[in-house]
């Protein structure tokens, strides 16, 4: 590969690797490899002072083999043609290793959103959907956009008001989006998923003692240091989580402003209130500075999780990061060129297809209770609570003891959306772990985790079209 190639072509590059240990067809390998629709459009946006400025904007559906096609829509300054492509190509790779049963898809917005007001923004996001219904590229069977850079909640609000307004009565409209807000049919847990999924990702491979000792690290995530790059909506929650339930230490937050480090541990709460106090993340009490921010994820640590855009890790910095493992929580951080000068010195890479897949899974939930109407847990939450109350009086019974009222409540509890969520979440990520890893080590001409994933996404792909007749 080499140094000039574009953020696409990485990815082509990427499946061409995994694709030369299969012996599909080179036709196939094709359908699989390119972009099924790329719809590029442009439209006015009015500033205040009354002048008009022109927008550039995309959205890519890369595959078809199963639909809708589903991805985040970014906003984004330097966001171009080929980056939505590349975007659109790992969402179909991402959603095949989690079984995800969704096409891969993404759009962007070429503009800084902290340019526009909020009226603006509200009328770009409304003006895109327009577009894209207009031609058939939004809809909950065709193509379901979700949160990316520079997008949230309050977009997809919007994306669902202005598709429903376009088509009413129809009763499933409100699944054409997901990262909705609550109260719109959003489904909780989806703001955390990303980060979620990071943090069980990074639990998993911690949990594998023989890899770690490779490594030179001890067994389990509890302890590890970790550099998060980004304190947007993934790398904040994959802080948190990691910190909270994995009792790990973040010993470095970067920003695009600096990063700050405390060896002794951050709380990213804090350091988030921190930054929206004062307009930035340095000066934080009790951190040193890091004036540029790229410097950061050359700490001494064991797991470096860069959360924040493409192309953060390069052939100018790889030689120098001193991570063990990397989590790629943004899409595309690591360039191949880094890549192949980290796993010379041994660096465990979790790949982006796997790592942040959370998001798109968490997502999927949220499809499924827009298109069933119905929250999950509703239904049977009492049912199971009163299953349980059954079973502690029948202990209580057989042995003639009494359970406190305490231990009635904290055993008897129904599950409710959050637990099912996070309890659907952790087993995708657990699963896909596990088999992307027996893929890794179970093939020796699979020499990394990257190409085990790209592998695995491949085939299931292939087995989609040959189960269509398409190809042999
Ligand atoms: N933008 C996220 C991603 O890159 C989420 C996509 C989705 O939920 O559809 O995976």
């Amino acid at each position: 590969m080499t140094a000039h190639t574009s953020f696409f072509e990485n990815v082509i590059n990427y499946v061409d690797r995994a694709a030369a240990l299969t012996n599909h067809p080179k036709g196939l390998l094709d359908q699989i490899k390119h972009c099924n629709s790329v719809y590029h459009f442009e439209f006015p946006v009015r500033h205040p002072d009354g002048s008009i400025e022109v927008v550039k904007a995309w959205r890519v559906e890369h595959s078809h083999h199963k639909l809708p096609t589903k991805g985040g829509i970014r906003y984004a300054p330097e966001v171009n043609e080929d980056e939505v492509k590349a975007l659109a190509a790992l969402m179909t790779y991402k959603c095949a290793i989690v079984d995800v049963p969704f096409g891969g898809a993404k759009g962007a917005i070429q503009i800084d959103p902290r340019n526009y007001t909020l009226d603006q923004l509200e009328r770009i996001t409304r003006r895109y959907t327009h577009e894209l219904a207009k031609k058939n590229f939004i809809g909950p069977g065709v193509d379901v956009p979700a949160p990316d850079y520079g997008t949230g909640e309050r977009e997809m609000a919007w994306i669902a008001d202005t598709y429903m307004a376009m088509n009413p009565g129809h009763l499933d409209a409100i699944g054409c989006v997901t990262g909705k807000p609550l109260s719109q049919g959003g489904i909780r847990g989806r703001k955390e998923a990303t980060g979620r999924g990071c943090f069980y990702a990074l639990r998993e491979a911690c949990a594998h003692a023989e890899d770690m000792k490779a490594l030179g690290l001890s067994p389990g995530i509890a302890g590890k240091r970790i550099v998060v790059q980004g304190l947007g909506n993934v790398g904040y929650h994959a802080a948190k989580i990691c910190r909270e339930e994995g009792h790990a230490i973040i010993i470095a937050i970067a920003e695009r402003e600096g990063a700050i480090t405390n060896p002794n541990g951050l709380n990213e709460t804090d350091v988030f209130q921190h930054r929206k106090e004062t307009g930035s993340i340095l000066n934080f009490p009790g951190a040193t500075n890091i004036e540029n921010s790229l410097d950061a994820l050359e700490l001494d640590c064991d797991a470096l999780i860069p959360a924040a855009l493409e192309n953060q890790i390069t052939a100018d910095n790889a030689a120098r990061i001193q991570a063990k493992i990397i989590v790629e929580g943004a899409n595309g951080p690591t360039t191949p060129e880094a890549e192949e000068i980290l796993l010379k010195k041994g660096v465990l890479i979790i790949p982006d297809i796997y790592a942040n897949a959370g998001g798109v899974t968490v997502s999927y939930f949220e499809w499924l209770k827009n298109l069933s109407h119905v929250r999950v847990g509703r239904l049977g939450k009492r049912a199971e609570e009163a299953n349980e109350r059954r079973i502690l009086q029948a202990v209580e019974l057989l042995t003639g003891q009494k359970f406190t009222d305490d231990i009635f409540t904290k055993v008897a509890k129904g599950s409710d959306e959050q637990d099912f969520v996070n309890s659907g979440l952790e087993d995708t990520m657990v699963v896909a772990y596990q088999r992307l890893r027996e893929i890794w080590k179970g093939d020796s001409r699979v020499p990394d985790l990257r190409t085990a994933a790209f592998l695995d996404a491949i085939e299931k792909v292939a087995r989609a079209y040959a189960e269509l007749g398409i190809f042999p």
